[in-house]
């Protein structure tokens, strides 16, 4: 019990550093961008850190939860609430998208030829770098997704779904094998345990490496005036953005903890401070991992069984906060144009959004170049997407967190269906 409290204690702590050091960042990154641009190598250390501890955290956690269930079996019931989870709450976000974005109309405001132009320009590069990306290949892309033909270039390029669909196949067996495959089996478990001990060590430099992050990300801005005109011109959009996100984080997400818990969800959210603060400082929710796996078993009260299985496939396929800003971004960029949706064409938004979440990879601007499948399913402009460059950067930061949180609530709300299997 006085362990607990003290691990709860120096854990408090820490976030209380983390805070401090993202603000102190935005002050250092407003007032002297120049000199916080410069501690850009300390940001990148910290990233890289955490990153190298995915692949093998992700690989460890999986195959330690199949052996833990004894029985690969055992996955269905969970495996399917978890997907249900999934896909329900990502369509709940994008539902609060566009009915904000239709009632606020962020897209009805006069964009000035000169940024429409330039926007326009550095868009159509962007779509072009996405094109292979046709709708028609959507689903092709999503069944490929979780398949690859070297194991270690996965790993390389931190795909994680094919290292997972691995994993669950590789401990599967290892359960069947019983006895003999014991020794392995415990390994496993040992090496993943040993991994949530390196995070907790990597987590003491969290102050400062996110620090470093967030420094040089928002100095780079300031410096390139990024944050200027173009937010003047779309900050109704990024503001219904942020707002859906809101709505979906403080209100959607801990309704649905508080139906199937009976918990305080709001004390799950402050449980959970360091693993949303450091996506917020890394764009990326598969970087976050890590350090989300540790809160979630450790201070989330999730048990380790479903932690293992529904965050690493969470970072990857879980994206509610991408899936809300990819449906808002869509209907502004068509209230830009002066395209009225129809409600039909609103139904087809949701579902690509959707899809299109579940595609993006879980690193910085992913959502970004998913939309363009997105703009191109109900014909709009694809190169309007550069009128959201400049903000994407922020907004990303905001919807990264509440992917991560998804994740978290995920693990909590079908931990139960893990237990009683
Ligand atoms: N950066 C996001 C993530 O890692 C993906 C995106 O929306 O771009 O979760």
């Amino acid at each position: 019990m006085a362990e607990k409290q003290a691990t709860h204690g120096s854990s408090n702590r820490l976030t209380l550093y983390i805070c401090i050091a993202i603000v102190l960042a935005i002050v250092l990154a407003v007032g002297w961008p120049h000199k916080a641009v410069q501690l850009k190598v300390g940001g990148e250390i910290f990233l890289s850190v955490l990153k190298m501890l995915v692949v093998p955290l992700v690989m460890a956690s999986v195959m330690s939860g199949i052996l833990g269930l004894g029985d690969v079996r055992k996955l269905g019931r969970p495996g399917l609430l978890t997907i249900v989870y999934y896909l329900s709450t990502t369509l709940m976000a994008v539902f609060v998208g566009l009915v904000l974005v239709s009632v606020l109309r962020p897209g009805d405001v006069q964009i000035d030829a000169d940024t429409l132009a330039t926007s326009m320009k550095a868009g159509a590069e962007k779509a072009e770098m996405a094109a292979d990306k046709g709708v028609s290949s959507i689903f092709e892309n999503l069944i490929r997704m979780f398949f690859t033909d070297n194991l270690f270039r996965a790993a390389l390029e931190m795909d994680l779904l094919p290292l997972i669909v691995f994993s669950i196949v590789f401990a599967g067996l290892l359960t069947v094998m019983g006895e003999r495959a014991s020794a392995l089996a415990e390994i496993i478990t040992q090496v993943f345990d040993a991994l949530i001990a390196f995070v907790l060590v990597v987590m003491r430099l969290a102050p400062l490496g996110i620090f470093c992050l967030v420094a040089a990300r928002f100095g780079e801005a300031n410096a390139q005036d990024q944050l200027g005109n173009v937010l003047k011109q779309t900050g109704w959009y990024s503001l219904t953005v942020v707002l859906g996100l809101a709505i979906h984080g403080l209100g959607t997400l801990p309704l649905i903890y508080w139906i199937v818990r009976r918990e305080n969800p709001y004390r799950f959210l402050a449980n959970m401070a360091q693993p949303l603060l450091t996506a917020f400082s890394t764009a990326s929710s598969s970087a976050t991992l890590p350090v989300t796996m540790e809160a979630a078993v450790v201070r989330g009260g999730v048990s380790k069984r479903a932690s293992e299985f529904v965050l690493p496939l969470g970072a990857t396929v879980n994206m509610d906060g991408t899936a809300l800003y990819e449906a808002v971004a869509a209907i502004f960029i068509a209230q830009v144009v002066g395209v009225d949706m129809s409600l039909f064409e609103l139904v087809v938004v949701a579902l690509t959004a959707t899809l299109a979440a579940i595609g993006a990879a879980g690193i910085p601007e992913a959502g970004l170049f998913t939309m363009i499948i997105v703009l191109k399913t109900v014909d709009l402009p694809v190169a309007y997407v550069g009128l959201l460059l400049p903000v994407d950067w922020l907004l990303d930061r905001f919807r990264t967190a509440v992917n991560v949180f998804g994740d978290t609530v995920g693990a909590a709300v079908v931990d139960d269906s893990f237990s009683r299997d």
